[in-house]
């Protein structure tokens, strides 16, 4: 993108952005409307196509959007909703029907349609590709029976990328289908799992005998692991692509802590601000990456980040632990559920909750080996033979 047409573009989003709030008072406005008039005027995704939440310009031009929007007291759909903004809008975007687009990416940002990623298994994580979850074609629809774990969000989703094997005959990668499940569908049962910090923001989810329309496949029959790498690599850039403004997010609420410690801790003032650099590196880097990038699939430079940004944020909470002293080991705000409601969390709280950030969205060890394998070239790992069918392959 040249210099005049990044100033022509973000003329345009400033317009658009002008129009959405106008003379209006936000306050006195349904959230849901305000988002459902951000989508229509291409402020959802501006990187996305006109007419589908977008005005096809640069992501970088996104954050501009979000700070205004929030300055107004919106909550961001990418906070309340982040499966469905940062994972199956761009996956709906690039695999699905034009009436699945159409049906679906404008709910999911108002957040009429909360979203959940049923991939993992019990005896699938890292390894995917092995996943068990049947759909079986019986005639007029699909019947799904399986069972998945640590679905975020799905006791308050309304549907879900489901990943479900069509052909175990194939070979693993060549056997999975992708599906838009209807979480209130008969037969799909949830239960939330209570994590350390007292919240139960993930579930396990077990289905029987799930119905579910050939028009809710997304992708092509048995090329779900093509969609479903779609959406691990825009769940790499969700987690780990933020571009906040310099000095907030976690390395703020830490310098927040220092500020409020440094006098009975001044040793660790050359660690602090050594983990600001760091932060403010990946902030950099995530801006030239956002830049470069367009609506779709990020790549896999996407994995940089996110392993970043977990090894970082453990880094800044610990320190943020150590600096509260014994007052780190007891939560504020209590160990109640708080999954449902958008709370503030506390630093407490955040020193517990960091630790799943080198779990969720990929291992910080399948994060190193998609930058060797994919980025540095190096020789691949030993994976079973891609030739054996699934059915014929051991099982954890
Ligand atoms: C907070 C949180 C939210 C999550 N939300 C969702 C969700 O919404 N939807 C969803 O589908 N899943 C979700 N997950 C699941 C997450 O994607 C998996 O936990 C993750 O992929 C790891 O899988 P696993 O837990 O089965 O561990 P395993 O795959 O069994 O891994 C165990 C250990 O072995 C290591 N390992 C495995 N294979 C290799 C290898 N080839 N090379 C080197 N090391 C290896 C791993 O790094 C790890 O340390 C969530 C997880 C967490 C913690």
């Amino acid at each position: 993108v040249t210099g005049a047409t990044l100033a022509q573009d973000q003329a345009k989003v400033m317009r658009n952005i002008s129009q959405l709030f106008g003379d209006r008072d936000p306050s006195a406005e349904r959230v849901q409307d305000i988002l459902e008039r951000q989508f229509d005027l291409g402020l959802a995704w501006v990187h996305f196509p006109i007419g589908q939440g977008g005005l096809g310009v640069s992501p970088s031009l996104q954050s501009t959007v979000d700070e205004i929007v929030k300055s107004h007291g919106i909550p961001a759909t990418a906070e309340v909703n982040p499966i469905g903004y940062g994972m199956a809008a761009p996956t709906l975007l690039r695999h699905g029907r034009p009436e699945q687009v159409r049906d679906f990416l404008r709910p999911l940002f108002s957040c009429a349609h909360i979203w959940c990623q049923l991939f993992s298994e019990p005896g699938a994580g890292s390894d995917l590709a092995s996943l068990a979850t049947k759909a079986e074609w019986v005639g007029e629809h699909w019947k799904i029976n399986g069972q998945k774990v640590w679905t975020t969000r799905a006791h308050v989703a309304r549907y879900g990328l489901l990943l479900a094997r069509t052909a175990p005959e194939q070979p693993k990668r060549r056997g999975i289908t992708c599906f838009i499940l209807d979480m209130h569908a008969p037969g799909v049962e949830v239960r939330p799992l209570r994590q350390m910090t007292g919240d139960a923001e993930f579930n396990e989810v077990s289905l029987t005998d799930v119905t579910v329309p050939d028009t809710h496949r997304l992708g092509e029959l048995n090329e779900g692991w093509r969609v479903a790498n779609t959406t691990l690599m825009n769940e790499r850039v969700a987690i780990g692509g933020s571009t906040p403004p310099r000095g907030s997010g976690s390395i703020g609420l830490l310098l927040r802590v220092w500020r409020e410690a440094s006098s009975t801790n001044p040793t660790q003032r050359p660690v602090v601000a050594r983990l600001w650099v760091e932060a403010e590196s990946l902030r950099l880097m995530n801006l030239r990456s956002s830049q470069l990038r367009d609506a779709g699939v990020p790549g896999p430079s996407g994995s940089i980040g996110k392993l970043v940004t977990a090894e970082l944020s453990q880094a800044i909470y610990s320190v943020a632990g150590t600096l509260l002293g014994p007052d780190a080991i007891l939560l504020p705000e209590g160990y109640e559920d708080k999954s449902r409601g958008c709370t503030e969390h506390s630093v407490q709280w955040w020193v517990l909750r960091a630790r799943a950030n080198s779990i969720a969205g990929g291992t910080t060890e399948i994060m190193r080996n998609i930058i060797a394998e994919r980025i540095l070239g190096l020789p691949r790992s030993q994976h079973d033979s891609p030739l054996v069918p699934w059915r014929d392959l051991p099982k954890s």
